[in-house]
C-alpha cells in the first residue's frame, strides 16, 4: 500500500468516528502549522483563540519529513493550514490531497522578498550568471531536488514580519469575531520583531567586515546573508535532501582557504560529521550550533523564533570575535 493510500485510508476511518469530531472546541480556531517556526509565529498572533497543531516539530527537518496518518487527520479537521511554501515542505501536496481538507492553505512567504535559490550559490561555477526564476542550464543532481527559489525566507526578520501579517489576515478571515485581537497581537509582536531586526544589525556591525564569512551545513541562511551582510558558505544546497558530493566538499575547502572563513558551525537539523570533517581539514574550530529550519525543544536555546534569531547572531558573533 502506498503512503498516500495509507493516509487516505486513515482519514476515512477517522472521519467515521464521532469522537474525533467531538474533541474540537467550538470556540478555538483549529490551526495547522507545517513546522515549528510557523507555529511560534502563529501562537503570537492567535494567543488562546487558536489551537495549533505542528506537523514538523522542534528539531525536525521539513525538507525530508514523511507525514504520518495522524497528520492527515489533523489537516482534515483544520480551519486554517499555515505553510511556508516555495517547496520547503516537500511532503505538503501529497498530505493535503490525502487529507481531503477544505481549509485554506496559506503560504506565508506570499508578499515577502523572495530570493532565487541560485542567487546565493557559492561553490559552483558562476559564469552563467543568475537568472531569477529560470532553471540553471547545467543544474546538477542536487539542484533537481528543489525549486527555483530559496524557501528559508524567515531568516530575514523583515520577512517574518510579512509572515505575521499574513497569519493575521488568515485568522481574521477564518474567525471574524477575533479579528481585532489578532490584529492587536500581530501589531505588538511586530514591534518585537522590529527591535530584533535592529539588534541583529547592531551585532553584525560589531564584526569587522573582512571577517564576516562563515560556514554552515546547508544553504539555509541566504536571506540572513542578503539582509544582514554575513556571508554563509555551505557544502549542501538549499535542501538537505541530497548529500554533498566529494567534489562539493573539496571545492568548499578550497573556497574556505581562499576566502579565509572566520568560523564554522553545525546546524541543529543536520548531521555534524561533514562540518567536523571540514573543520579538521581547514583548521577551524566548530563555533557552536545554529538553528536554521526548526526551533529547539523546551529547555534549548531556540524555543521561540526570537530566541532562535538572537541565539544565532550571538553564537556567530562570539565565534568570529574569539577566532
Ligand atoms: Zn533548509
Amino acid at each position: 500500500m502506498s503512503a498516500l493510500l495509507k493516509l487516505a485510508a486513515a482519514v476515512s476511518v477517522i472521519a467515521l468516528s464521532p469522537t474525533a469530531v467531538a474533541t474540537a472546541s467550538a470556540q478555538e480556531l483549529s490551526v495547522i502549522a507545517s513546522f515549528s517556526i510557523i507555529a511560534d509565529l502563529a501562537k503570537n498572533v492567535g494567543g488562546d483563540r487558536v489551537k495549533i497543531t505542528t506537523l514538523v516539530g522542534p528539531g525536525g527537518d521539513a525538507h525530508v519529513y514523511e507525514p504520518k496518518p495522524a497528520d492527515a487527520v489533523a489537516v482534515a479537521g483544520a480551519d486554517v493550514v499555515l505553510v511556508n511554501g516555495l517547496e520547503f515542505e516537500g511532503f505538503l501536496e501529497r498530505l493535503v490531497e490525502a487529507s481531503g481538507t477544505t481549509a485554506p492553505i496559506v503560504e506565508l512567504t506570499s508578499g515577502s522578498e523572495i530570493l532565487s535559490s541560485a542567487e546565493e550559490e557559492h561553490h559552483e561555477g558562476g559564469e552563467e550568471g543568475h537568472q531569477e526564476g529560470a532553471e540553471e542550464e547545467h543544474a546538477d543532481e542536487e539542484d533537481e531536488d528543489h525549486g527555483a527559489f530559496d524557501p528559508h525566507a524567515w531568516q530575514s526578520v523583515r520577512n517574518a514580519e510579512v509572515y505575521v501579517d499574513n497569519i493575521a489576515v488568515a485568522f481574521c478571515s477564518a474567525d471574524a469575531a477575533g479579528c481585532d485581537t489578532y490584529k492587536a497581537n500581530a501589531e505588538a509582536y511586530g514591534e518585537q520583531l522590529i527591535a530584533l531586526d535592529a539588534e541583529i544589525r547592531a551585532a553584525v556591525a560589531q564584526i569587522p567586515e573582512e571577517r564576516r564569512t562563515i560556514i554552515t551545513s546547508h544553504d539555509a541562511f541566504g536571506y540572513f546573508e542578503h539582509e544582514y551582510g554575513v556571508d554563509f558558505v555551505a557544502p549542501e544546497g538549499v535542501s538537505t535532501e541530497s548529500e554533498a558530493s566529494a567534489a562539493d566538499i573539496a571545492a568548499l575547502i578550497e573556497q574556505v582557504r581562499a576566502d579565509k572563513a572566520s568560523a564554522i558551525f553545525v546546524e541543529s537539523i543536520t548531521n555534524s560529521r561533514l562540518i567536523e570533517q571540514i573543520a579538521s581539514e581547514t583548521g577551524l574550530t566548530v563555533g557552536g550550533e545554529l538553528y536554521s529550519d526548526a526551533l529547539s525543544s523546551e529547555g534549548g536555546p531556540a524555543v521561540t523564533y526570537i530566541d532562535m534569531m538572537r541565539h544565532n547572531i550571538t553564537t556567530i558573533k562570539a565565534a568570529i570575535l574569539r577566532s
